[in-house]
Protein backbone atom coordinates (compact mmCIF):
# COMPACT_ATOMS: atom_id res chain seq x y z
CA UNK A 1 0.00 0.00 0.00
CA UNK A 2 0.82 3.55 -0.63
CA UNK A 3 2.54 5.58 2.39
CA UNK A 4 -0.28 7.49 3.69
CA UNK A 5 0.02 11.49 3.89
CA UNK A 6 0.01 10.97 7.76
CA UNK A 7 3.48 9.14 7.26
CA UNK A 8 4.97 11.23 4.48
CA UNK A 9 5.04 14.06 7.17
CA UNK A 10 7.05 12.26 9.70
CA UNK A 11 10.02 13.32 7.04
CA UNK A 12 12.65 12.55 9.69
CA UNK A 13 11.63 9.37 10.22
CA UNK A 14 13.50 6.60 7.98
CA UNK A 15 13.48 2.38 8.12
CA UNK A 16 17.73 3.15 7.38
CA UNK A 17 19.52 3.37 11.00
CA UNK A 18 16.80 1.64 12.97
CA UNK A 19 19.01 -2.05 12.42
CA UNK A 20 17.00 -3.22 9.63
CA UNK A 21 19.32 -5.68 6.90
CA UNK A 22 19.65 -4.14 3.45
CA UNK A 23 17.25 -7.52 2.67
CA UNK A 24 15.15 -6.44 4.14
CA UNK A 25 14.91 -2.97 3.48
CA UNK A 26 14.99 -3.72 -0.44
CA UNK A 27 11.58 -5.36 0.03
CA UNK A 28 10.25 -1.98 2.14
CA UNK A 29 11.49 0.00 -1.46
CA UNK A 30 9.70 -2.91 -3.33
CA UNK A 31 6.25 -2.96 -1.56
CA UNK A 32 6.85 1.18 -1.16
CA UNK A 33 6.59 1.28 2.66
CA UNK A 34 8.67 4.77 2.55
CA UNK A 35 8.83 5.87 6.09
CA UNK A 36 7.97 3.70 9.23
CA UNK A 37 4.77 3.99 11.80
CA UNK A 38 6.18 5.54 15.35
CA UNK A 39 5.51 1.83 16.68
CA UNK A 40 7.63 0.38 13.89
CA UNK A 41 10.08 3.46 14.52
CA UNK A 42 10.56 3.06 17.95
CA UNK A 43 9.82 -1.18 18.58
CA UNK A 44 11.77 -2.19 15.86
CA UNK A 45 15.38 -1.30 16.97
CA UNK A 46 13.98 -2.76 20.17
CA UNK A 47 13.42 -5.86 19.49
CA UNK A 48 16.40 -6.15 16.83
CA UNK A 49 18.52 -5.71 19.94
CA UNK A 50 16.55 -8.97 21.23
CA UNK A 51 15.16 -7.17 23.96
CA UNK A 52 11.42 -8.58 25.30
CA UNK A 53 8.87 -5.62 24.03
CA UNK A 54 5.46 -4.54 24.75
CA UNK A 55 3.88 -2.29 22.00
CA UNK A 56 1.35 -0.14 22.19
CA UNK A 57 -0.21 1.54 19.60
CA UNK A 58 -3.46 3.00 17.79
CA UNK A 59 -5.46 -0.08 15.78
CA UNK A 60 -4.14 0.41 11.84
CA UNK A 61 -0.72 1.91 12.91
CA UNK A 62 1.35 -1.53 11.71
CA UNK A 63 1.95 -2.82 14.61
CA UNK A 64 2.29 -6.46 12.73
CA UNK A 65 5.54 -5.33 10.44
CA UNK A 66 7.03 -3.99 13.71
CA UNK A 67 7.32 -7.69 14.76
CA UNK A 68 7.53 -9.08 11.39
CA UNK A 69 10.67 -7.63 10.57
CA UNK A 70 12.48 -7.98 13.71
CA UNK A 71 11.33 -11.93 13.80
CA UNK A 72 11.97 -12.55 9.72
CA UNK A 73 15.51 -10.57 10.59
CA UNK A 74 16.80 -12.75 14.28
CA UNK A 75 15.81 -15.82 12.40
CA UNK A 76 17.58 -15.14 8.84
CA UNK A 77 20.65 -14.94 10.99
CA UNK A 78 19.76 -17.19 14.19
CA UNK A 79 18.97 -21.25 14.54
CA UNK A 80 15.69 -21.59 15.95
CA UNK A 81 11.91 -20.79 15.38
CA UNK A 82 9.37 -18.10 15.44
CA UNK A 83 5.64 -18.66 17.17
CA UNK A 84 2.77 -16.11 16.87
CA UNK A 85 -0.57 -16.17 18.74
CA UNK A 86 -3.67 -14.54 17.65
CA UNK A 87 -7.32 -14.76 18.80
CA UNK A 88 -8.73 -15.67 15.34
CA UNK A 89 -8.66 -17.64 12.62
CA UNK A 90 -8.56 -14.07 10.59
CA UNK A 91 -6.02 -12.26 11.95
CA UNK A 92 -3.95 -15.91 11.70
CA UNK A 93 -4.08 -15.70 8.09
CA UNK A 94 -3.22 -12.24 7.48
CA UNK A 95 -0.45 -12.40 9.69
CA UNK A 96 0.68 -15.06 7.81
CA UNK A 97 0.55 -12.95 4.88
CA UNK A 98 2.41 -10.17 6.03
CA UNK A 99 5.04 -12.64 7.41
CA UNK A 100 5.10 -14.21 3.89
CA UNK A 101 6.11 -10.81 2.16
CA UNK A 102 9.61 -10.47 3.88
CA UNK A 103 10.07 -14.26 4.67
CA UNK A 104 9.87 -16.20 1.35
CA UNK A 105 12.60 -13.95 -0.07
CA UNK A 106 14.58 -15.92 3.04
CA UNK A 107 13.19 -19.15 2.04
CA UNK A 108 12.12 -19.13 5.67
CA UNK A 109 8.55 -21.10 5.42
CA UNK A 110 5.86 -20.07 7.46
CA UNK A 111 2.44 -22.69 8.90
CA UNK A 112 -0.76 -21.27 9.64
CA UNK A 113 -2.30 -23.23 12.30
CA UNK A 114 -6.55 -22.01 12.82
CA UNK A 115 -9.28 -23.84 13.74
CA UNK A 116 -11.87 -24.63 11.13
CA UNK A 117 -9.61 -25.58 8.72
CA UNK A 118 -8.59 -29.68 8.02
CA UNK A 119 -5.98 -30.70 10.35
CA UNK A 120 -4.56 -32.73 7.42
CA UNK A 121 -2.91 -29.68 5.35
CA UNK A 122 -1.43 -28.17 8.53
CA UNK A 123 0.37 -31.28 9.74
CA UNK A 124 2.03 -31.33 5.78
CA UNK A 125 2.86 -28.05 6.24
CA UNK A 126 4.66 -28.50 9.66
CA UNK A 127 6.65 -31.70 7.99
CA UNK A 128 8.07 -29.30 5.81
CA UNK A 129 10.01 -27.72 8.81
CA UNK A 130 8.39 -23.89 9.11
CA UNK A 131 10.48 -22.15 11.21
CA UNK A 132 7.29 -19.24 11.47
CA UNK A 133 4.51 -20.92 13.21
CA UNK A 134 1.74 -18.37 13.07
CA UNK A 135 -1.51 -19.86 15.06
CA UNK A 136 -4.51 -19.58 16.96
CA UNK A 137 -4.22 -21.22 20.69
CA UNK A 138 -6.67 -24.02 20.59
CA UNK A 139 -5.36 -25.59 17.30
CA UNK A 140 -1.90 -25.25 18.70
CA UNK A 141 -2.27 -27.51 21.57
CA UNK A 142 -4.32 -30.07 18.88
CA UNK A 143 -1.11 -30.05 16.82
CA UNK A 144 1.11 -30.41 20.04
CA UNK A 145 -1.15 -33.09 21.53
CA UNK A 146 -0.49 -34.91 18.23
CA UNK A 147 3.31 -34.41 18.59
CA UNK A 148 3.13 -33.03 15.24
CA UNK A 149 4.38 -29.13 16.48
CA UNK A 150 6.81 -29.42 19.29
CA UNK A 151 7.24 -25.94 20.77
CA UNK A 152 10.64 -26.83 22.19
CA UNK A 153 12.66 -24.81 20.06
CA UNK A 154 10.74 -21.49 19.74
CA UNK A 155 12.91 -18.07 20.19
CA UNK A 156 10.71 -16.10 19.41
CA UNK A 157 6.85 -15.36 21.20
CA UNK A 158 4.51 -12.85 19.71
CA UNK A 159 1.14 -12.30 21.52
CA UNK A 160 -0.40 -10.35 18.87
CA UNK A 161 -3.45 -8.40 20.66
CA UNK A 162 -2.08 -9.60 24.03
CA UNK A 163 -4.10 -8.51 26.19
CA UNK A 164 -6.99 -10.82 24.76
CA UNK A 165 -4.18 -13.07 24.56
CA UNK A 166 -3.58 -12.99 28.27
CA UNK A 167 -7.28 -12.73 29.37
CA UNK A 168 -9.24 -15.37 31.19
CA UNK A 169 -10.48 -16.61 27.96
CA UNK A 170 -7.58 -17.67 26.70
CA UNK A 171 -4.95 -18.03 29.75
CA UNK A 172 -5.31 -21.58 30.47
CA UNK A 173 -4.36 -21.91 26.60
CA UNK A 174 -1.76 -19.69 26.29
CA UNK A 175 -0.15 -21.28 30.07
CA UNK A 176 0.12 -24.64 28.73
CA UNK A 177 1.75 -23.60 25.24
CA UNK A 178 4.29 -21.06 27.12
CA UNK A 179 4.79 -24.33 29.44
CA UNK A 180 6.70 -25.84 26.97
CA UNK A 181 8.40 -23.42 25.51
CA UNK A 182 12.29 -22.01 26.66
CA UNK A 183 12.85 -18.93 29.15
CA UNK A 184 15.34 -18.49 27.48
CA UNK A 185 13.24 -16.94 24.49
CA UNK A 186 12.54 -13.14 23.25
CA UNK A 187 8.75 -12.49 24.04
CA UNK A 188 7.19 -9.60 22.78
CA UNK A 189 3.45 -8.01 22.85
CA UNK A 190 1.57 -6.09 21.04
CA UNK A 191 -1.78 -4.56 21.57
CA UNK A 192 -4.33 -1.07 21.50
CA UNK A 193 -5.46 -1.51 24.82
CA UNK A 194 -3.77 -3.17 27.81
CA UNK A 195 -6.14 -3.23 30.75
CA UNK A 196 -3.93 -2.77 34.09
CA UNK A 197 -4.84 -6.47 35.35
CA UNK A 198 -3.80 -7.58 32.39
CA UNK A 199 -0.48 -5.48 32.68
CA UNK A 200 0.05 -6.96 36.21
CA UNK A 201 0.29 -10.85 35.01
CA UNK A 202 2.36 -9.92 31.86
CA UNK A 203 5.54 -9.38 33.80
CA UNK A 204 5.55 -13.20 34.94
CA UNK A 205 6.01 -14.06 31.36
CA UNK A 206 8.75 -11.73 29.99
CA UNK A 207 12.10 -10.75 30.95
CA UNK A 208 12.89 -6.84 32.12
CA UNK A 209 10.51 -5.83 28.94
CA UNK A 210 10.93 -2.41 27.08
CA UNK A 211 7.53 -0.48 27.01
CA UNK A 212 6.88 1.15 23.85
CA UNK A 213 4.04 3.32 23.99
CA UNK A 214 2.81 5.75 21.04
CA UNK A 215 -0.22 6.61 22.89
CA UNK A 216 -1.54 5.40 26.16
CA UNK A 217 -4.15 2.62 25.68
CA UNK A 218 -7.54 3.37 24.80
CA UNK A 219 -6.54 6.23 22.43
CA UNK A 220 -7.93 5.77 18.86
CA UNK A 221 -7.17 7.06 15.75
CA UNK A 222 -6.97 10.43 14.99
CA UNK A 223 -8.89 10.72 11.27
CA UNK A 224 -11.60 8.60 12.98
CA UNK A 225 -15.06 10.73 13.66
CA UNK A 226 -17.19 9.15 16.52
CA UNK A 227 -20.13 9.85 16.90
CA UNK A 228 -23.73 8.44 19.42
CA UNK A 229 -27.62 7.99 18.80
CA UNK A 230 -29.52 7.25 22.08
CA UNK A 231 -32.35 5.29 20.30
CA UNK A 232 -35.05 2.84 22.06
CA UNK A 233 -33.98 -0.72 20.75
CA UNK A 234 -37.22 -1.34 18.61
CA UNK A 235 -35.90 1.84 16.63
CA UNK A 236 -32.42 1.13 15.92
CA UNK A 237 -33.28 -0.84 12.58
CA UNK A 238 -34.84 2.11 11.49
CA UNK A 239 -32.15 4.21 12.31
CA UNK A 240 -29.94 1.71 10.86
CA UNK A 241 -31.87 2.28 7.44
CA UNK A 242 -31.54 6.07 7.98
CA UNK A 243 -27.94 6.02 8.17
CA UNK A 244 -27.31 3.92 5.85
CA UNK A 245 -29.31 6.09 2.76
CA UNK A 246 -27.06 8.79 4.00
CA UNK A 247 -23.69 7.38 3.75
CA UNK A 248 -22.15 5.89 0.80
CA UNK A 249 -19.44 3.82 1.83
CA UNK A 250 -18.59 0.46 2.52
CA UNK A 251 -19.95 -0.49 6.40
CA UNK A 252 -18.76 -2.43 8.98
CA UNK A 253 -21.67 -3.37 11.88
CA UNK A 254 -20.93 -4.98 15.11
CA UNK A 255 -24.01 -6.87 16.81
CA UNK A 256 -24.00 -8.37 19.72
CA UNK A 257 -25.63 -12.04 19.17
CA UNK A 258 -24.55 -14.62 16.56
CA UNK A 259 -28.28 -14.88 15.85
CA UNK A 260 -29.49 -10.51 15.62
CA UNK A 261 -26.16 -10.84 13.43
CA UNK A 262 -27.59 -13.55 11.23
CA UNK A 263 -30.97 -12.06 11.15
CA UNK A 264 -30.04 -8.51 10.86
CA UNK A 265 -28.04 -8.93 7.77
CA UNK A 266 -30.90 -10.91 6.29
CA UNK A 267 -33.31 -7.60 7.65
CA UNK A 268 -30.53 -5.43 5.56
CA UNK A 269 -30.90 -8.00 1.91
CA UNK A 270 -34.33 -7.82 2.18
CA UNK A 271 -34.44 -3.62 2.21
CA UNK A 272 -32.22 -4.13 -1.02
CA UNK A 273 -28.61 -4.04 0.82
CA UNK A 274 -25.76 -5.93 -0.15
CA UNK A 275 -25.05 -7.31 3.47
CA UNK A 276 -23.46 -10.75 4.45
CA UNK A 277 -22.67 -11.74 8.06
CA UNK A 278 -19.89 -12.98 9.80
CA UNK A 279 -19.58 -14.88 13.19
CA UNK A 280 -18.44 -17.90 14.73
CA UNK A 281 -21.31 -20.35 14.08
CA UNK A 282 -20.43 -19.92 10.66
CA UNK A 283 -17.37 -22.41 9.02
CA UNK A 284 -14.14 -21.39 8.15
CA UNK A 285 -14.90 -21.02 4.29
CA UNK A 286 -17.81 -19.10 4.97
CA UNK A 287 -15.84 -16.51 6.82
CA UNK A 288 -13.60 -16.55 4.41
CA UNK A 289 -15.95 -15.62 1.91
CA UNK A 290 -17.69 -12.96 3.69
CA UNK A 291 -14.28 -11.10 4.48
CA UNK A 292 -13.26 -11.62 0.96
CA UNK A 293 -16.71 -10.55 -0.89
CA UNK A 294 -16.37 -7.19 1.81
CA UNK A 295 -12.97 -6.77 0.61
CA UNK A 296 -13.56 -7.11 -2.77
CA UNK A 297 -16.81 -5.02 -2.88
CA UNK A 298 -19.53 -7.83 -3.27
CA UNK A 299 -21.00 -7.05 -0.21
CA UNK A 300 -21.18 -3.45 0.92
CA UNK A 301 -22.20 -4.09 4.67
CA UNK A 302 -20.46 -6.83 6.68
CA UNK A 303 -22.38 -7.94 10.01
CA UNK A 304 -20.19 -8.96 12.17
CA UNK A 305 -19.65 -10.05 16.00
CA UNK A 306 -16.56 -9.36 17.97
CA UNK A 307 -14.90 -12.22 16.22
CA UNK A 308 -14.04 -9.18 13.83
CA UNK A 309 -13.57 -6.87 16.31
CA UNK A 310 -9.69 -7.47 16.84
CA UNK A 311 -6.88 -7.13 14.31
CA UNK A 312 -8.49 -7.36 10.59
CA UNK A 313 -7.27 -4.89 7.93
CA UNK A 314 -9.22 -4.11 5.58
CA UNK A 315 -8.90 -1.65 3.59
CA UNK A 316 -11.42 1.65 2.75
CA UNK A 317 -13.91 0.72 5.59
CA UNK A 318 -15.55 4.02 5.56
CA UNK A 319 -18.39 3.65 8.83
CA UNK A 320 -18.01 0.85 11.78
CA UNK A 321 -21.31 0.57 13.28
CA UNK A 322 -22.29 0.04 17.03
CA UNK A 323 -24.96 -1.51 16.79
CA UNK A 324 -25.03 -2.87 20.06
CA UNK A 325 -22.62 -1.53 22.27
CA UNK A 326 -19.67 -4.69 23.00
CA UNK A 327 -19.57 -6.19 25.84
CA UNK A 328 -15.95 -5.71 26.78
CA UNK A 329 -15.61 -2.14 26.84
CA UNK A 330 -11.88 -2.01 25.16
CA UNK A 331 -13.50 -3.40 22.27
CA UNK A 332 -14.99 -0.50 21.18
CA UNK A 333 -11.21 0.39 20.86
CA UNK A 334 -10.97 -2.16 18.68
CA UNK A 335 -14.24 -2.33 16.60
CA UNK A 336 -13.41 1.22 15.59
CA UNK A 337 -10.07 0.93 14.66
CA UNK A 338 -11.28 -1.18 11.59
CA UNK A 339 -11.81 2.16 9.74
CA UNK A 340 -9.21 5.10 9.60
CA UNK A 341 -6.51 2.75 9.14
CA UNK A 342 -2.95 3.75 8.06
CA UNK A 343 -3.50 7.46 8.50
CA UNK A 344 -6.67 7.25 6.23
CA UNK A 345 -10.41 8.97 7.69
CA UNK A 346 -13.21 7.14 9.32
CA UNK A 347 -16.21 6.77 10.98
CA UNK A 348 -17.44 5.28 14.28
CA UNK A 349 -21.19 5.27 14.86
CA UNK A 350 -22.82 3.91 18.09
CA UNK A 351 -25.90 2.91 18.80
CA UNK A 352 -26.69 2.94 22.70
CA UNK A 353 -30.18 2.60 24.59
CA UNK A 354 -31.59 4.78 27.11
CA UNK A 355 -30.17 2.68 30.05
CA UNK A 356 -26.69 2.50 28.88
CA UNK A 357 -25.48 5.54 29.98
CA UNK A 358 -23.00 3.92 32.21
CA UNK A 359 -21.56 1.66 29.29
CA UNK A 360 -21.27 4.90 27.63
CA UNK A 361 -19.53 6.35 30.52
CA UNK A 362 -17.19 3.62 30.97
CA UNK A 363 -16.35 4.09 27.19
CA UNK A 364 -16.17 7.54 27.75
CA UNK A 365 -13.28 7.06 30.22
CA UNK A 366 -11.60 4.24 28.79
CA UNK A 367 -10.83 6.48 25.43
CA UNK A 368 -10.52 9.74 27.52
CA UNK A 369 -12.69 12.18 25.30
CA UNK A 370 -17.11 12.14 25.67
CA UNK A 371 -19.08 11.37 22.24
CA UNK A 372 -20.58 13.65 21.23
CA UNK A 373 -24.39 12.75 20.59
CA UNK A 374 -25.99 13.06 17.79
CA UNK A 375 -30.10 13.40 17.15
CA UNK A 376 -31.82 12.36 13.80
CA UNK A 377 -34.44 14.74 12.21
CA UNK A 378 -36.74 11.70 11.59
CA UNK A 379 -36.01 9.49 14.77
CA UNK A 380 -37.49 10.25 17.66
CA UNK A 381 -34.91 11.61 20.62
CA UNK A 382 -34.24 9.85 23.55
CA UNK A 383 -32.35 10.35 26.58
CA UNK A 384 -29.87 8.68 28.72
CA UNK A 385 -32.38 7.46 31.76
CA UNK A 386 -30.22 8.06 34.92
CA UNK A 387 -33.17 6.78 37.29
CA UNK A 388 -32.91 3.18 35.90
CA UNK A 389 -31.34 0.47 37.81
CA UNK A 390 -28.63 -0.34 35.21
CA UNK A 391 -27.57 3.23 35.39
CA UNK A 392 -27.11 3.25 39.29
CA UNK A 393 -23.64 1.96 41.42
CA UNK A 394 -24.78 -1.54 42.35
CA UNK A 395 -27.35 -2.16 39.40
CA UNK A 396 -26.28 -4.81 37.04
CA UNK A 397 -24.29 -3.05 35.00
CA UNK A 398 -22.00 -1.51 37.42
CA UNK A 399 -21.50 -5.27 39.18
CA UNK A 400 -20.69 -6.64 35.63
CA UNK A 401 -17.91 -3.33 35.09
CA UNK A 402 -16.18 -4.66 38.30
CA UNK A 403 -16.17 -8.45 37.62
CA UNK A 404 -12.90 -9.48 36.01
CA UNK A 405 -12.96 -9.43 32.13
CA UNK A 406 -13.25 -12.80 31.66
CA UNK A 407 -16.09 -13.30 33.93
CA UNK A 408 -18.16 -10.87 32.88
CA UNK A 409 -21.56 -12.26 31.02
CA UNK A 410 -20.44 -12.51 27.60
CA UNK A 411 -23.57 -13.80 25.24
CA UNK A 412 -21.44 -15.08 21.98
CA UNK A 413 -18.38 -17.58 22.20
CA UNK A 414 -15.08 -18.44 20.66
CA UNK A 415 -14.49 -21.06 18.93
CA UNK A 416 -11.19 -22.01 17.37
P1 LIG B 1 -2.19 -2.60 13.52
O1 LIG B 1 -1.73 -4.00 13.81
O2 LIG B 1 -1.43 -1.56 14.27
O3 LIG B 1 -3.68 -2.43 13.67
P2 LIG B 1 -1.45 -3.29 10.78
O4 LIG B 1 -0.13 -3.91 11.05
O5 LIG B 1 -2.59 -4.22 10.49
O6 LIG B 1 -1.87 -2.30 11.97
O7 LIG B 1 -1.23 -2.24 9.58
C1 LIG B 1 -2.26 -1.40 9.12
C2 LIG B 1 -2.08 -1.08 7.65
O8 LIG B 1 -0.99 -0.18 7.48
C3 LIG B 1 -1.78 -2.28 6.79
O9 LIG B 1 -2.57 -2.21 5.63
C4 LIG B 1 -0.31 -2.16 6.47
O10 LIG B 1 -0.01 -2.74 5.22
C5 LIG B 1 -0.10 -0.66 6.47
N1 LIG B 1 1.27 -0.26 6.85
C6 LIG B 1 2.00 -0.77 7.87
N2 LIG B 1 3.20 -0.18 7.96
C7 LIG B 1 3.25 0.75 6.97
C8 LIG B 1 4.25 1.69 6.53
N3 LIG B 1 5.42 1.81 7.15
N4 LIG B 1 3.94 2.48 5.46
C9 LIG B 1 2.74 2.37 4.86
N5 LIG B 1 1.78 1.51 5.20
C10 LIG B 1 2.01 0.70 6.25
MG1 LIG C 1 -2.62 -5.69 14.54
Amino acid sequence: MEASPQENKQSDMSFFGLGIAPKILEILERIKFTAPTPIQFKAIPVAIEGKDVIGIAQSGTGKTLAFAIPVVQHLAQEKGAGLVLAPTRELAMQIDETFRLFSDSFKIKTACLIGGAPMHGQTQSLRKNPRIVIATPGRLIDHMNRRNFMPGNVTMLVLDEADRMLDMGFKPQVEEILKNITKERQTMLFSATMPVEIMQMINRHMRLPVHVEIAPPGTTAEGVAQELYIVKKETKIQLLSKVLSEQHGSVLLFIRTKHSARKTAKALCKMGHRATDIHSDKSLGQRRAALEGFKTGRYRILVATDVAARGIDVKQIEIVINYDLPDDIENYVHRIGRTGRAGEKGKAISFATPDQSRDVKSIETLIRMQLPVIRHPEIQAENFDRRTKSARPGGRHYKAQLLPRGKRKRSYSWKW
